[in-house]
């Protein structure tokens, strides 16, 4: 593999502004300093009002502390470090670039409105005072402009927006980060990480650490660990969360630990007739995370308002907070609901498929607007991404862009019956279930003196009925069409 060049000569500074790219390998903005001969200062500004209404959740904080620890480790064993300083943004950028006499600053590029607005703020700014200023793409395959229908649109179903991106599809170059990397002390030294306030004062998130390991090396290690096992398969066990079938990079490629190009890259180098089309199958899944960006871009108002503007007038229920919490909790009574939103307050990560039957209970059987959930799940996953955040909570509500129709309501017991057939993923997550036998624990409710007697602390009764939930939710549709 290439290695990016080597460093500077020119003895001039420049500003490496290190956002959601934090990783050495692949790193156009790090790489554009070494070209130009610059020493980069590489700076990390936490500023968390500037990400407007979605501020970092708890559970991205608490990956962030880790992995900003973890690239100014890998700094430091190159000869530089991270500095972090408080934001402002711009304001700290200033005062860096007067205090060093910096002549440059790079950054890669954030996708979310109120980061592409502060941004574009901050590089007209930067440049109408005389300094050397570019952004750069590290997070996607195709940034969200570069792609357009026939009509100079930007597309709205997936499909061929898949299709035409599978028609331009050239992967970059992976390279290497730097052996060595020239280091600095002037300028300001900024604060210590822990000054931040990233990490939980409780350490609610002890469950996490087993799981994950935050930062480039965790990403490296994730990408290998998939190659070698949930690849194979994966077109077929992704649907399972009773089995690791999946790559679980959701939070390393949210916070630009890896290149979504290196690990397509890493798959492509190994392919063969065998795996063709497990690759394909994983391929198309990073291709609904560009679509995801391509919503998001072009329509920025969805975070909180729904795609199909028919749904602004539907008759969501009125919040319970008492309900809203039990479903937050694992408690609503239907067993593979609450498993994923225990697995999803134990570790910060659950399951695509449960995320989808959470979903759905709450937006359908429970009908409350998907925001309450999208809020939750905003706070609590350690992938929480405004992107795919959004398209997943307005694709099973049926409010989003290509979305599964309103009237399609998951059946939960159905649902666990096929994706859960022997229900371990119900018993690792509810282990008050585990007793219980095929197939009461996919439905307790059934057979209630066995479950008072076998699990007595679980709910005897869901918060809705699955039939009659789904019926209820058929008449809302109903009166909105009409
Ligand atoms: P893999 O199956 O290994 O997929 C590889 C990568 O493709 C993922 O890491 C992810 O980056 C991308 N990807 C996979 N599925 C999707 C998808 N449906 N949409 C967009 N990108 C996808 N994903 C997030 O990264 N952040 C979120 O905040 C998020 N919220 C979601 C909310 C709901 C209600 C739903 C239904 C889905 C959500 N997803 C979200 C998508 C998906 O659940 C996760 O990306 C996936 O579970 C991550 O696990 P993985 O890395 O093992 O996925």
């Amino acid at each position: 593999m290439p290695r990016m060049s080597d460093p500077g000569t020119n003895n001039a500074l420049a500003l490496v502004w290190f956002r959601n790219d934090l990783r050495l390998d692949d790193n156009p903005a790090l790489q554009a300093a070494l070209d130009h001969g610059y020493t980069p200062i590489p700076v990390y500004i936490h500023a968390p009002d500037e990400g407007g209404e979605w501020r970092d959740g708890a559970a991205s904080n608490a990956w962030r502390h880790r992995s900003l620890a973890a690239l100014d480790a890998s700094l430091r064993r190159r000869g530089s470090h991270l500095r972090h300083f408080f934001g402002p943004s711009l304001a700290t950028l200033q005062a860096v670039v007067a205090t060093t006499g910096a002549e440059a600053v790079f950054w890669n590029r954030r996708y979310e409105p109120a980061y592409e607005q502060r941004d574009a703020h901050i590089k007209l700014t930067l440049r109408s005072q005389g300094l050397h200023v570019e952004s750069f793409n590290s997070a996607l395959l195709f940034e969200p402009w570069t792609v357009r229908n026939r009509q100079g649109k930007p597309f709205k179903v997936f499909t061929p927006f898949w299709k035409t991106l599978q028609a331009q599809w050239q992967l970059p170059l992976c390279v290497d980060g730097p052996a060595r990397i020239p280091g600095t002390e002037d300028g300001p030294a900024g604060v210590p990480l822990d000054a931040l306030h990233l990490a939980p004062k409780r350490d609610w998130d002890r469950g996490f650490w087993s799981e994950w390991t935050p930062g480039e090396e965790g990403a490296r290690g994730a990408l290998e660990t998939f190659v070698d096992g949930a690849l194979r398969g994966y077109a077929h066990q992704r649907e399972r969360p009773d089995r690791v079938g999946t790559s679980r990079l959701s939070p390393h490629l949210h916070f630009g630990e890896i290149a979504p190009w290196r690990v397509l890259s890493a798959l492509e180098r190994g392919r063969t007739a065998a795996n063709a089309a497990d690759i394909d199958a994983f391929a198309r899944e990073l291709g609904w995370r560009e679509f995801a960006h391509h919503l998001l871009h072009h329509f920025p108002e969805t975070p909180s308002r729904d795609f199909d503007a028919r749904f602004h007038g539907f008759d969501w229920a009125q919040v319970s907070p008492t309900r809203l919490r039990a479903w937050q909790e694992g408690r609503t009574g239907i067993p593979i609901v609450d498993a994923g939103m225990r697995e999803l307050w134990r570790t910060g990560w659950m399951h695509n498929r449960v995320r989808m039957i959470a979903a759905s209970y709450l937006t359908k059987h429970l009908r409350y607007h998907w925001r309450h959930g999208a809020r939750w799940f905003w706070d609590t996953l350690v992938d929480a991404d405004l992107a795919n955040n959004t398209l997943g909570w307005q694709w099973v509500a049926g409010t989003g862009a290509d979305a599964a129709p309103y009237f399609r309501v998951f059946n939960p017991v159905l649902q666990a019956q096929k994706f859960d057939p022997d229900g371990r993923y119900i018993a690792r997550w509810l282990p008050e279930l585990a007793e219980l036998p095929l197939p009461l624990r996919f439905a307790p409710w059934q057979e209630p003196n066995t479950v008072q007697r076998l699990a007595p602390d679980y709910p005897p009764v869901p918060l809705v009925d699955p039939a009659a939930g789904r019926d209820a939710a058929l008449a809302a549709y109903r009166r909105m069409r009409a």
